[in-house]
Order: structure tokens, then C-alpha cells, then sequence
């Protein structure tokens, strides 16, 4: 591992620089991304963002947003951008697998890799990390590296600020989660005085729903909502049908799985998505529940012990199927007050 010291001894002299983020990036994947992305073209690098796909449109009016170049989309440039690169940084995730279509290119790539993240069991393809599961953003992670480590506040700009600014509030459910601590309104109010705006972020991500989008909550509330009140557990599964009808697309199911979680006395609560190539499962759990836990030993996945996801390549019905029959080892856990 290299120590911040030879890193801020690399990053002294004009370098290449990919910067590249988990699947489908949410507010904190693309903000810290943006963020960081700004940060190095102010300091003389040569710096790209390569995100693995598309990302919701209520993010489409973040700063510099539209020069991320999509690996599915310009497939060749990413890959010489790659190849030619110095160093790559590694936002928001920390095993290559999340990065999908990216992984070969960045597992066989010789740059010097390095992590900033919050998730945990890191997989080890970086040689500078700076990681701390407890965090509640990336975004978080990302100030501390640039005001702490590289002890450059002065250089957080109004737009770096809002990218910031942007990533706290969307991976805190807006300042609501348990990880919410006393540094992150400190860091959040320090970003407020840089610039960030936040009335006008929180109007953006929060209020810019398509028409559709609302009816599609809707419906998923009367329609595909069940409670297990014998595990204080609530899920939605969806159909490719239900996503068709209501044109849904990249976004518009985010939050739909805190809605199940939002009945009084719920601990754990899934959102289990027929997304054609395979069935996506999101989980969200109150207190000690280990939503994670589950996805690793039975969906493919992983996460935070109260934010997990996971994947499962049988049919619908089967996968809300297993989803139940977990549930019984888990019952005292999710009955205990
Ligand atoms: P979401 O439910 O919003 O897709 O994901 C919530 C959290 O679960 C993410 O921040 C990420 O930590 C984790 N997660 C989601 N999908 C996967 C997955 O397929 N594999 C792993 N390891 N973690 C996932
Ligand atoms: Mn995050």
C-alpha cells in the first residue's frame, strides 16, 4: 500500500487519471466522482470519468455530469483511456465485480489503483486506499481526502461543493440514517459555505419526477406492496410488465423500497425487481437487522447492514419464494423489539 505522502508525491506531477465508479452510479457514486473529477483537472492532470452505465436523470444536472463518458456507449475510447492511464480512482465501491462490463479491462489494467470508499470486506485491487465502512458517504470520504489528507480545502469550488454536497444527502436518506454523525453536519455546513446550495440540490433530486414515476408509486403501493406481519417484514416484487407499462427507467424505482420500511414496526424491507436479464433485489433493514447478510449468503450480494442488494438469476416468483423462506431463520431477530 502506498501512504499519502508518495501518493501526494504522484499526484505533484501532471498525471493520466481515470476516475470510474460502481453500475448504475447513484447521487454518491456520480458526486464523489464529479467531485474528484474537478478536483484533479484543477490540479493539471489529465482526467476522465468513465462510468459502467447510465444513471438516474434526476442527476442529469449535476456539474460536468455530461462529460462521463458510458462504457457500453463508447466502449473504445474507455478502454484507451484505460490503458493509457496513470492512476485510476476507484469511488464508491470496492470489488471490481460492481463495476460489470468495466471489470476485465480494470482487473488486467497496470495503474496504480486507488480506493476511496465505505462499503465493506474491500476486495484488495488498490495500492491506496481510503476506506472506513462506518462512513455515510463516499462523498464524506472524499471532503476528508481533499481537506485532511491533502490538506487543500481551499480548493473546493462552488461546483465541487454541490458534487459533495449531492452524495452526503442522497447515501443519508437526506441527514436521516443512523450514520448521520456530528462530522457529516459539519461537513455539510462547511460545504454550504463553499457554495453548495442546498435548498436548490435537495429541490432537484427531490422534485423532479416524471408524471409516470408517480403513478407507478402508486400503483406499486396498492398493488405489489405485502406485509409479513409474523416477520415484521414488507417487500414490492415487480414485474417486466409493471416496468413497461409505467415506462419506467434508470432511477425511477429508487426510494420505492423505504416506502415498505416506512410501516410502523417493519425491520426489514425488499424491493425484488424483475429486471429481464436477471431478478435485482434491495434491501433495507432498521437497528441491527444484517440486511447484508442475507444478500451475500443468499442473493449474490452484499452492502451495509441496513442498505443491501443482490442478484438472482431465476424467475420472479422463485426469487420472492427464497425471500420467504429466509425469512425463518431470521425470525427472532425480526420480531425482537
Ligand atoms: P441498492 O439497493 O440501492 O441497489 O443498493 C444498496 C447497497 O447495497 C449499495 O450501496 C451496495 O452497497 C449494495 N449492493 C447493491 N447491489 C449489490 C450487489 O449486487 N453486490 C454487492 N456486493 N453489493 C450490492
Ligand atoms: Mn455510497
Amino acid at each position: 500500500m502506498l501512504t499519502i505522502t508518495t501518493l501526494k508525491q504522484i499526484l505533484a506531477e501532471p498525471k493520466s487519471i481515470v476516475i470510474t465508479t460502481h453500475y448504475k452510479p447513484d447521487g454518491d457514486a456520480l458526486g464523489s466522482s464529479l467531485a474528484m473529477l474537478l478536483w484533479l483537472k484543477a490540479h493539471g492532470h489529465q482526467a476522465r470519468l468513465i462510468v459502467p452505465s447510465d444513471y438516474p436523470s434526476f442527476l442529469a444536472w449535476m456539474p460536468h455530469q455530461e462529460e462521463a463518458i458510458i462504457y457500453t456507449e463508447n466502449k473504445a475510447l474507455a478502454d484507451k483511456l484505460i490503458a493509457e492511464s496513470d492512476l485510476i480512482f476507484c469511488l464508491d465501491f470496492n470489488g471490481l465485480a460492481r463495476t460489470h462490463d468495466m471489470q476485465p479491462i480494470l482487473s488486467t489494467s497496470q495503474a496504480t489503483k486507488v480506493m476511496i470508499d465505505h462499503h465493506l470486506d474491500p476486495e484488495g485491487f488498490d495500492q491506496f486506499r481510503h476506506w472506513n465502512p462506518e462512513s455515510a458517504a463516499t462523498a464524506y470520504l472524499v471532503y476528508d481526502f481533499i481537506v485532511n489528507l491533502l490538506d487543500d480545502r481551499s480548493s473546493i469550488t462552488p461546483e465541487i461543493a454541490t458534487c459533495l454536497y449531492t452524495g452526503i444527502m442522497t447515501d443519508t436518506g437526506s441527514f436521516r440514517f443512523q450514520s448521520t454523525t456530528v462530522e457529516v453536519h459539519l461537513a455539510i455546513a462547511d460545504l454550504i459555505s463553499l457554495g453548495a446550495k442546498n435548498a436548490e440540490i435537495h429541490e432537484r433530486v427531490y422534485n423532479s419526477s416524471s408524471e409516470n414515476r408517480l403513478k407507478f408509486l402508486g400503483f406499486c403501493l396498492l398493488n405489489r406492496l405485502v406485509v409479513l406481519h409474523e416477520y415484521n417484514t414488507a417487500y414490492f416484487a415487480i414485474t417486466k410488465e409493471d416496468l413497461t407499462r409505467f415506462n419506467i427507467v434508470t432511477g425511477d424505482t429508487e426510494g420505492l423500497v423505504n416506502y415498505a420500511l416506512s410501516i410502523s414496526g417493519i425491520k426489514l424491507a425488499a424491493l425484488i425487481i424483475d429486471r429481464t436479464y436477471q431478478i435485482k433485489l434491495s434491501l433495507r433493514s432498521v437497528g441491527t437487522f444484517p440486511a447484508n447478510e442475507i444478500c451475500a449468503k443468499y442473493f449474490n450480494g452484499g452492502g451495509h447492514r441496513n442498505a443491501a442488494g443482490g442478484h438472482d438469476d431465476h424467475p420472479l416468483e422463485r426469487v420472492v419464494e427464497k425471500f420467504k423462506a429466509v425469512l425463518p431463520a431470521y425470525q427472532e431477530q425480526l420480531m425482537d423489539n
